[in-house]
């Protein structure tokens, strides 16, 4: 229902519980939060309010340290509104955590697929296929080693690619593995995926889901709305259809589903939220 991923300097969890506030408006049953830290990836999630959420955080007093996080409130399609198939899913090893808006309309056989090959589930939802698919492919990836070319990101300092935007290696393994699995996916989805491994990079996928880049300076912002950021930055990069999106603290990356790197649209938003 409602996204919000962060990567920057500030601490990841105030960023991403106040953007999930402001997305509120938008109705839903359950929240949770994703932060990664010191190579931990840690998950906290929760049926009902938002507050509800925020109260086991204060509780248990367990700190969730890190500069890149990511938050979700969910509108439940798949599998009960209850604090298991609230989001954050995790892949077995619990080094992957995705968020997800909308519907994976091929779950059941991609979770056949994956409960024949070993993987448990342990959500009702179609959205925790998407994190073993990408635990699967991450390997694959890695193993492949990093690929040769380089893009220029999109930054508020490099303004366009085509310029003399600072040059990166190319797609980050997660954001190739995110692209290969949304490949196999059919449905409506708007997808932000953390790795425990990879603080400092947030990616994020759209297809007949909405999906905005707020561009701040050292920091970006992946949301389904604007309104989550807006506090923020004003600097917005519109993600197409079917493109996979490698947000940094200096930056972005946009790439279609073929790996081809574009020129997501960039605009000022001048409206109040
Ligand atoms: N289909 C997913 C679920 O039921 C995501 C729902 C949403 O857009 O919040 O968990």
């Amino acid at each position: 229902c409602g996204i919000i991923g962060y990567v920057g300097e500030q601490p990841a969890l105030e960023v991403v519980l106040s953007g999930l506030r402001r997305l509120e408006y938008r109705g839903y049953d359950s929240a949770g939060v994703a932060v990664v830290g010191g190579g931990v990836l840690r998950t906290a999630r929760r049926a009902g309010r938002l507050a509800n959420l925020e109260k086991v955080l204060d509780e248990s007093g367990e700190q969730m340290p890190g500069t890149t996080g990511m938050g979700h409130t969910r509108w439940a399609t798949h599998g009960g509104p209850t604090d298991v198939n609230a989001h954050p899913h995790t892949d077995c090893t619990g080094a992957v955590a995705v968020i997800h808006n909308g519907i994976i309309e091929n779950f059941a056989e991609l979770r056949a697929e994956l409960e024949a090959a070993g993987h448990e589930l342990s959500s009702e939802t179609d959205t925790e296929v998407v994190a073993h698919l990408l635990e699967i492919e991450i390997a694959r990836a890695a193993a492949a080693g990093p690929a040769a070319s380089s893009v220029s990101p999109v930054s508020p300092v490099s303004a366009s690619s085509s310029g003399s935007g600072q040059r990166v290696a190319s797609a980050h393994p997660v954001t190739e593995a995110l692209r290969v699995v949304c490949r196999r996916l059919r449905g409506a989805f708007t997808l932000v995926v953390l790795h425990q491994d990879h603080p400092g990079v947030v990616v994020g996928a759209r297809r007949n889901s909405p999906l905005v880049v707020g561009l701040g300076v050292g920091e970006a912002f992946l949301a389904s709305d604007v309104s989550a950021f807006i506090a923020h930055t004003r600097e917005a990069l519109e993600i197409g259809q079917d493109q996979v999106v490698e947000a940094r603290p200096d930056g972005v990356t946009v790439y279609d589903f073929d790996g081809t790197p574009v020129e997501g649209r960039r605009y000022h938003v001048d409206w109040d939220a």
